[in-house]
């Protein structure tokens, strides 16, 4: 709860920054075990994904590569679209590769669904994926996460790489913005 401010938006905070952070060293050393002797390209999906991308890899000791994607489906809005588009590219062709998508949160799984759809049809070896959060109320498209931190109910969380409104991504725990604060916004 380091940011001056953020008491007036949130509820309540949900997910401490040392329960996030043991929950991320557990799967990466999952994450280790089953990759070994593997040099996994390692994806994150900006932007809110950063903070789990960060602790993850530092805490990884097999060799990795690191790539960045950057895909909209929200906006600056509550709900998805279902339509994604790519507003930065990987650097590397996956042709052959193994993939490990890092994610922030699954809500209707539209942005992994078409992510890995994506990377298979450019002919990845294989595609996994980890997400901090899964809101499994909400799945409308299918997507099998392989490794998760938590599932959580479904309520709009910001911090730990998540926004609202495009800020507070440094918060360093996640919280449960105050129900009135997107009851009164424009979705
Ligand atoms: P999906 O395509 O699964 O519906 O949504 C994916 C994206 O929506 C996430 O990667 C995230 O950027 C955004 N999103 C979904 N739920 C939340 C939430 O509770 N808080 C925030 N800040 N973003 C969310
Ligand atoms: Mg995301
Ligand atoms: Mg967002």
């Amino acid at each position: 709860m380091q940011i001056a401010d953020v008491q007036d938006i949130i509820d309540h905070e949900m997910l401490s920054h040392d329960e996030i952070v043991n929950r991320i060293h557990e799967v990466a050393k999952q994450i280790d075990k089953d990759y070994a002797g593997k040099t996994p390209i390692v994806i994150c999906v900006l932007k809110g994904a950063v903070a789990t991308y960060y602790e993850l890899t530092q805490a990884m000791t097999i060799p990795m590569k690191m790539d960045f994607m950057s895909l909209s489906s929200y906006g600056s809005g509550f709900e998805s679209t279902g339509k994604i588009t790519v507003r930065q590219d990987l650097s590397y062709d996956v042709a052959g590769e193994d993939v490990l998508i890092v994610e922030d949160i699954v809500d209707s799984g539209n942005t992994l669904h078409w992510l890995v759809g994506e990377l298979n049809r450019r002919g990845a070896k294989s595609v996994e994926i980890f997400s901090l959060l899964e809101k499994p109320a909400r799945h409308t498209a299918k997507v099998e996460l392989k490794y998760k931190g938590f599932v959580i109910p479904d309520e709009f969380v910001l911090g730990f790489g998540l926004d609202y409104d495009e800020e507070y991504r440094n918060l360093d725990s996640i919280a449960v913005l105050k129900p009135e604060v997107y009851k009164g916004a424009n979705s």
